[in-house]
């Protein structure tokens, strides 16, 4: 979707229907010190886009509507930080089955790994645990750390990323989660979480706040 670009005049004329509508073509050519032929392809381009409406015998009125340029600019401008939910962590010395029991028990489909310091060191997903059930081994004597996607394989972002950054990550690595982290200088600081689920739902907030 190509956001349409408006031009100097064409936001002139936005103004002045947003200002005073309904009103007239020859009105708005008249505060625009212009005839009303020289705006003529400015209103068709403006009706036609959805950024105004034309009533005969009324005039030119603001539609209201949410265009596919506020539509692209509202996508644009979602961030991390607004959608995020709360991280879901362990230690690496938890065992497997006491893993799997948390992530039940928290209702969630991606667990953190935090080193001794408290950093990030690896990620836990349901197929790190079905492939771990399925081989004959004790659940309780293999650690998580054993199993778990670690560090420096992990893909995060921060919490001022925007949510299209994170969608992309998300498609090309084929996973269902990233970790939000703040960035020091001995590692990362795990503050979030950002899933296909967070992600869902700021597209169902489109829904919303345009109407469709
Ligand atoms: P599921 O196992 O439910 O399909 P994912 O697709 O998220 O969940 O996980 C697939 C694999 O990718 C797992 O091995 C997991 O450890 C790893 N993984 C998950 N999230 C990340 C991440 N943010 N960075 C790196 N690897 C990840």
């Amino acid at each position: 979707m190509s956001p349409i670009e408006l031009n100097k005049r064409q936001n002139e004329i936005l103004d002045i229907v947003k200002g005073n509508g309904p009103i007239t073509g020859e009105q708005i050519a008249e505060r625009l010190s212009l005839t009303r032929s020289t705006l003529r392809p400015d209103l068709a381009i403006l009706t036609m886009a959805g950024f105004l409406d034309a009533r005969p015998r009324v005039g030119y009125f603001y539609s209201g509507k949410k265009t596919s340029q506020a539509i692209s600019d509202n996508i644009a401008q979602m961030m991390v930080k607004d959608f995020q939910s709360i991280p879901v962590v362990v230690d690496e010395s938890m065992m497997v089955y006491d893993a799997i029991c948390h992530m039940f028990l928290e209702d969630v489909g991606s667990l953190f790994v935090l080193d001794k310091n408290s950093l990030l060191s690896g990620v836990l997903s349901r197929k790190d645990f079905l492939r771990t059930s399925i081989g004959n081994q004790d659940l309780n004597k293999i650690p998580v750390h054993m199993i778990m996607t670690r560090m420096p394989n992990i893909t995060y972002c921060l919490k001022e990323d925007t949510l299209i950054e994170v969608a992309k990550k998300l498609m090309s690595r084929q996973i269902d989660s990233l970790p939000v982290v703040k960035e020091g200088k001995d590692g990362l600081e795990v503050i979030g979480r950002i899933t296909k689920t967070n992600i869902t739902r700021a597209f169902l907030s489109l829904s919303d706040d345009h109407d469709l």
